[in-house]
């Protein structure tokens, strides 16, 4: 019976510390602070009946009493659901259902508050509870009457082993499946990788992520209660926001691509900007793959090498670029302590410099499972090791790139495989490009045909052709790569459609094209 994990977890909740351990606008909450509501909110639940091993959905805006809750949960041994709270009466009902959720937690007069009062509660949901707000129905319970209780005593109660938080992966390639986490598994992965990074009770971060997966909850928070550095929470990114937030001495910032995206444009039209981010100590990348050439602007505005990593719901982090040594761009580095990755053919034998081939993971940081799904398990495991379903090449140096998904960025045309992901470099350095995608779409003839979706800068908007674009880009592919990797349909489009974290959701651009 092992308590290691779930005990590191609490240390510095437990350290009685009047340090700020998050802040939100206006409210901070200390160590002290968060070891006492959470107590509360604990026994609070327990007083419903909840018992070691529910689950509970939490489909809340980033807040401190998220954070509490997600203790709250801990301390009982319930296992945390976060949901995205972008989704809608399909999606939620999919996971209160699919995860037999016993209690819910949302916000107040929030859209996530009106799905769930239109939904027939689906069994077990028997709780359903309140952030705010004061107009509650019968059937709803208020977070901080919960909170209006005698304190639990003790040790939280869970084992490492027990299960911790179920992630619902982003669903980019089809319905999203529940990722089983224990204890050990989230904070053996988390301890090591803001080891790592260099993590310290002196850090301080800014935390603009969403908090329903693995990058914002799982290093964000996670990595903040495991170090016991300050974290400033954001509702959401606003690149000025966040600028100043920095500048104001933090010394991390995690963000996804659209995020350093919109930080190197900001520095582009305003310099000052990129004093007040120059002061950070770490910048890192994750869930998509970060542009070279944002990499090397950002390093040009601040100084900073973005460190980029990698890792999936399934895993948690299991590749990432050095902290000391040389950050490569266009590369996630190496395998994470603890995590054993290999990239490996169609056999199982490793690749070698000059090939691609499948990143697969084996480690404590591995889901136990996809939730009551175990033939998916099954299929997702060989030999023991977790297959990815992400491509990849290892330089010589060992340094691991991804290619791309092989469900979506590999693109089977004429016989050939063709990455879409190096189309999309060659595409984006046309001036009139802001953003580009490249799918393959169904085809008689080639299979699947090269498709490319693009997004104009302002300035190329007004003369946009498509045919005449198709013709230049088509050329300009042929220019610097093999012919048949040219694209032979195109659109002009105002956006790219993206989830929470700005992965492009191909799937609905495919759906698009066919339309
Ligand atoms: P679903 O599994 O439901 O289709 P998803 O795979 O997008 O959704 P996540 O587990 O949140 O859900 O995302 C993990 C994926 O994100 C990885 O498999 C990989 O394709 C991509 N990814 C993460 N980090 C990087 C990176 N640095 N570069 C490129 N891709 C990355
Ligand atoms: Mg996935």
């Amino acid at each position: 019976m092992s308590r290691e994990y779930i005990s590191r977890l609490f240390r510095h909740v437990h350290s009685g510390s009047d340090r700020t351990a998050f802040a939100l606008g206006e409210r901070q909450v200390s160590w002290a602070e968060l070891d006492a509501l959470s107590r509360r909110y604990a026994a609070g639940l327990s007083a419903l009946g909840l018992e070691r091993g529910d689950r509970v959905a939490v489909i809340v805006e980033t807040s401190i009493d998220m954070i509490v809750a997600l203790l709250g949960h801990y301390r009982l041994g319930l296992v945390h659901v976060p949901v995205n709270t972008a989704y809608r009466d399909v999606e939620v009902g999919h996971i209160l259902r699919d995860s037999g959720a016993r209690a819910v937690l949302v916000d107040a007069g929030t859209p996530s508050h009106e799905v769930l009062r239109g939904l027939d509660a689906p069994q077990p949901l028997a709780h359903r509870i309140v952030l705010g707000g004061e107009d509650l129905d019968e059937a709803e319970l208020g977070f901080d009457a919960l909170l209006d209780t005698e304190p639990l005593v003790g040790e939280p109660v869970p084992e490492d082993d027990d299960l911790s938080l179920f992630i619902y992966t982003s669903g980019t390639t089809g319905k999203s499946k529940g990722v089983e986490h224990t204890y050990r598994s989230v904070v053996s992965n988390i301890d090591n990788l803001t080891g790592l990074w260099q993590w310290s009770t002196d850090d301080r971060q800014v935390l603009a992520l969403p908090l329903f997966h693995v990058h914002g909850l799982g290093i964000g928070v996670h990595g903040t209660l495991i170090r016991g550095c300050t974290t400033t929470l954001h509702e959401a990114f606003d690149a000025e926001r966040v600028a100043e937030a920095v500048g104001d001495g933090a010394t991390i910032f995690m963000g996804v691509p659209t995020m350093h995206t919109r930080l190197v444009r900001l520095m582009d039209a305003d310099p000052t900007v990129a004093e007040k981010l120059s002061g950070a100590r770490l910048f890192t990348s994750g869930s998509a793959a970060l542009p070279v050439d944002i990499f090397e602007k950002f390093r040009d505005h601040t100084g900073h090498a973005i460190l980029e990593r990698y890792g999936m719901s399934e895993t948690m982090l299991t590749l990432s670029n050095p902290y000391e040594e040389e950050r490569r761009p266009g590369t996630v580095g190496f395998p994470v302590p603890g995590c054993e990755v290999r990239v490996v053919d169609a056999d199982m034998n490793d690749v070698t410099p000059e090939q691609t081939g499948q990143i697969v993971v084996r480690g404590d940081s591995v889901m136990r499972g996809y939730w009551k799904q175990p033939e998916r398990t099954e299929e997702a495991f060989e030999d023991g090791w977790f297959l990815t379903g992400d491509v990849a090449t290892v330089d010589e140096d060992g340094y691991i790139s991804i290619v791309g998904r092989q469900s979506v960025d590999i693109i089977k045309s004429g016989g050939y495989k063709i990455s879409a992901r190096e189309i999309e470099r060659v595409l984006r350095q046309n001036p009139k490009v802001l953003e580009v995608a490249v799918v393959g779409l169904p085809d008689p003839e080639w299979g699947e045909k090269i498709a490319a979706a693009v997004v104009p800068t302002d300035e190329a908007r007004a003369g946009a052709d498509e045919a005449a674009w198709l013709d230049e880009f088509a050329s300009q592919v042929e220019d610097s790569l093999a012919s048949y990797k040219k694209p032979r349909a195109l659109a002009i489009i105002d956006q790219l459609p993206r989830n929470a974290l700005g992965k492009v959701q191909k799937h609905r651009l495919v759906e698009r094209f066919s339309k």
